[in-house]
């Protein structure tokens, strides 16, 4: 059922047309978002398909998630027919363990490899510090990990960085020495488990092909065609395994310097390559724009095709993008354009704090659903740390619109959070058991599963609970002595953890006390992947939670507060539109909740771009860097271009993490969209008008910003840079002292809820409450250490 080739070029502009139709040398194809890049990349396969050019089987695509692949291949599908069944179409990894699979016997390992996730391999690197007997303190095993994984992508294997390093000579460093060790160790600990991690995919499918000629021969007269999307994210291992697989540019085989001896058996394949420079968003992972930008040097018979019609968004979006990615130095400027007319602005919202960001963002949901039948799968929210989600995602459940959280797990279910909640069912209940254990080795601390076991052996036989059991421990027979200390030492901790609570200490106290003494926090903060200083966000933000619960309601206490995480929870369960079961209905689907990174290469006809704040987006570690600061600019461009129609932009004056209400300045990234784009729903938070019309500035202590260059260009309505904590890490140092001491009948502002009368004070010092009348806003009673609340 193949297609008619020439209905396939039908509705392409003149570059896109050229870029299916270019044949006999790699191709790059260059250019903005929305240009039609992967829509080019799609119908020049189903045209090679047509013509007969290639049979399904010779043709490779790689694209950066499954779901990406998934879709290409419906799209070819539908576009030639069933054929294109057996083309490849997958991610790096994906491709790589088919290979490898097939392989494995010229590798000497099993078909039956396993691979470890990043869990797996994060438990393998902990088992071989401990046999090297490394100090945890001073080589953390996550440290090391990432250090190895960041080697892998530069396919340095571990004799190489021994060589390289100096370790082998024995000239190192101390810890580039105790890296090398741990690097072979690890090694040798995957292969004799006939195990690979996610990085060796890569690295090791490399090393066949370039160690083994006839292996490599036959996958390059395999794949006579291999295209890969969003080439801006590759990094020198997936470089390389383009250039293995795809054969060397003939142009280069003239090089003096070539000293292989007979040429490649069979000629290269054609290469293609799409990508957006300003697009890359991954160097943090090692990927290297480099890649993009010396693609002509490395195939000097490249052709090069730009494209400059964006056909997916209107106008306005599209200068605003124009407008925000242009100021990053070094970059070839690009001109897109669009013909699909100005469109309606974009429009900008100030909220006073992140619950009444989501809550601006719910009811414009709703508006648009009224007014212009906008539908909950038409909508996409957009964050840059998943922390964010969970404002977002409480008004939406209250609101009753159906959502989902795409590349990151619904708050409640993530790992961390559930952890730390399990701590806290432990303490407050001594008898549940599950969560106990679950908590037993987490983080770890020794107590496999055998001591776990023989603890639940003694509890059976006393009839008491597992928790009771920890209580007896010295009576548990067989233990070895350091299992007995370390139980020792874990059944302490949860008793002063009790004492903490039934002391009065309210759900943050004891929460902040547990990821303090339980390790907890000190683990994820020494390591250095990404993922875990997400994980002390999402952290940050339970005890946010926390503290917000003890505002609400000061006499409430930690069983209180669990039994309302358990009613959040429990409605994270509802099913959403599209898998409730009952009657069919017509499919609205829902909104989609993700961070930016996840939205590469996706459309949405309405986005909104929350968290527009110096220190949210741009991320707060990236402000000093300007590199960082660059990749942050184009992640604010990709989350910029996703749009279709309907673009918001949002910040919140105030954010709380740990507890603390912080004041961010707007995002640098606002000062650089020309004002005539915009429709300012609100400009400015109540608090910045009231805080302007008393002339006082910021009410927090300690600020970051106090010693950066001021910046230029800001409108003079702009609320004073004042200080977010830097990170949750340094917020429990937070001076308390700017509690301020009040009395009856004083006169006060709060941040949130305005001016407001003092009418009842309790306590002193830091468990100061007060119970405020905001006329309005009503009476609320408030935690003064952690309030926003200033004396008049
Ligand atoms: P990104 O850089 O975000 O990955 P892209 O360059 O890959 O973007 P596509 O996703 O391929 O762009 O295309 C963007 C939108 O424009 C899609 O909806 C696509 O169907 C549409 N489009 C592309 N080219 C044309 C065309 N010639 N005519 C009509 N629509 C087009
Ligand atoms: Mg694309």
């Amino acid at each position: 059922s193949t297609k008619d080739p020439e209905s396939l070029l039908t509705g392409l502009n003149p570059q896109q047309r050229e870029a299916v139709l270019h044949s006999g040398s790699p191709l790059l194809i260059v250019a903005g978002a929305g240009s039609g890049k992967t829509r080019v990349l799609t119908h020049r396969i189903a045209y090679l398909l047509a013509t007969g050019r290639a049979r399904p089987g010779e043709i490779l695509a790689i694209t950066f998630t499954n779901k990406a692949a998934g879709e290409m291949r419906e799209r070819v599908e539908s576009l030639v027919g069933p054929a294109a069944r057996m083309m490849w179409v997958s991610t790096f990894h994906s491709a790589c363990v088919r290979i490898l699979r097939k392989e494995a016997s010229t590798l000497g390992l099993r078909t039956t490899f396993s691979i470890y996730d990043a869990a797996d391999s994060q438990r393998l690197m902990t088992m071989v510090c401990r046999e090297l007997e490394l100090d945890p303190k001073k080589y953390p095993p996550k440290a090391l990990s990432s250090r190895i994984s960041a080697l892998k992508d530069e396919l340095v294997d571990p004799e190489t960085f021994g060589r390289e390093s100096g370790a082998s000579a024995g000239t190192a460093n101390d810890f580039d020495a105790v890296l090398a060790q741990a690097y072979t160790r690890y090694q040798d600990r995957l292969r004799a488990a006939h195990a690979l991690d996610f990085d060796d995919l890569i690295m090791t499918t490399v090393h066949l092909l370039q160690a083994f000629p006839a292996v490599a021969e036959h996958y390059r007269r395999r794949f006579r065609h291999v295209l890969v999307d969003e080439y801006q994210d590759t990094n020198h291992a997936q470089y390389t395994l383009v250039r293995e697989l795809a054969g060397h540019d003939p142009a280069m085989d003239t090089d003096e310097t070539d000293d292989s001896p007979v040429p490649d058996a069979v000629g290269p394949g054609e290469l293609t390559v799409v990508g957006d420079a300003d697009q890359s968003i991954y160097a943090f992972r090692g990927a290297t724009i480099r890649n993009i930008l010396e693609f002509e040097a490395d195939y000097p018979s490249a052709r090069t095709i730009l494209l400059e019609q964006n056909y997916r968004s209107t106008q306005t979006i599209l200068s605003a993008a124009n407008a925000v990615i242009s100021r990053n130095p070094g970059r070839r400027p690009k001109r897109l354009w669009t013909d699909s007319g100005a469109g309606a602005q974009i429009v900008g919202y100030v909220a006073d704090n992140e619950h009444e960001e989501a809550r601006f963002v719910a009811e414009e949901i709703d508006r648009l659903a009224d007014s212009d039948g906008v539908r909950p799968g038409d909508v996409a929210i957009f964050y840059r740390a998943n922390a964010q989600a969970r404002a977002l995602e409480e008004v939406l459940i209250r609101v009753g619109l159906p959502y989902k959280v795409v590349g990151g797990t619904r708050f409640y279910e993530r790992k961390e959070i559930k952890d730390a909640v399990a701590y806290l069912r432990a303490v407050d209940n001594p008898d549940d058991d599950v969560n106990l254990r679950r908590i037993l080795n987490v983080p770890k601390r020794g107590l496999g599963d055998r001591s776990e076991a023989m603890v639940a052996a003694f509890a059976d036989r006393e009839r008491i609970s597992f928790g009771a059991a920890l209580d007896r421990v010295d009576e548990v027979p067989g233990l070895a002595t350091r299992s007995l200390n370390g139980l020792r030492s874990f059944a302490q901790m949860m008793t002063d953890l009790r004492d903490l609570a039934a002391k009065g200490g309210g759900p943050a106290e004891v929460l902040g006390a547990v990821l303090d003494r339980s390790g907890y926090l000190s683990e994820l903060r020494a390591s250095d992947d990404p993922q875990d200083a997400s994980r002390v966000e999402n952290l940050a933000e339970l005890h946010a939670v926390a503290t917000e619960f003890e505002q609400s309601d000061p006499e409430a206490d930690l069983a209180d507060f669990l039994e309302r995480i358990s009613l959040v929870a429990d409605s994270d369960q509802i099913p959403s539109a599209d898998d409730a079961d009952g009657a069919p209905k017509v499919d609205q689907g829902v909104v989609t909740l993700m961070t930016l990174h996840t939205a590469k290469g996706l459309e949405f006809p309405v986005v909104f771009l929350t968290g527009l704040e110096d220190g949210t987006f741009p991320h707060m570690r990236t402000l000093a860097d300007t590199e960082q600061l660059a990749e942050e600019r184009r992640l604010a461009y990709v989350g910029l271009t996703r749009a279709r129609q309907r673009l918001y932009i949002s910040r919140a004056a105030v954010r709380t993490s740990w507890g603390v209400p912080n004041e961010f300045p707007p995002s640098r990234f606002l000062d650089d969209l020309p004002d005539d784009l915009l429709d300012w729903r609100r400009r400015e938070s109540s608090m910045a008008t009231l805080r302007s019309g008393l002339g006082y500035g910021s009410g927090f202590g300690g600020s970051v910003y106090g010693s950066g260059t001021p910046r230029t260009g800001a409108p003079s309505t702009r609320v004073p840079p004042s200080p977010p904590s830097p990170t949750f890490g340094s917020a429990k140092s937070r001076p308390t002292g700017d509690a301020p001491s009040l009395s009856v009948g004083d006169r006060v502002t709060h941040d949130t809820y305005g001016l407001g009368t003092v009418v009842v004070v309790e306590g002193s010092g830091p468990n100061a409450v007060a119970k405020i009348d905001f006329g309005t806003e009503g009476t609320k009673r408030l935690l003064l250490r952690y309030s926003p609340v200033t004396k008049l």
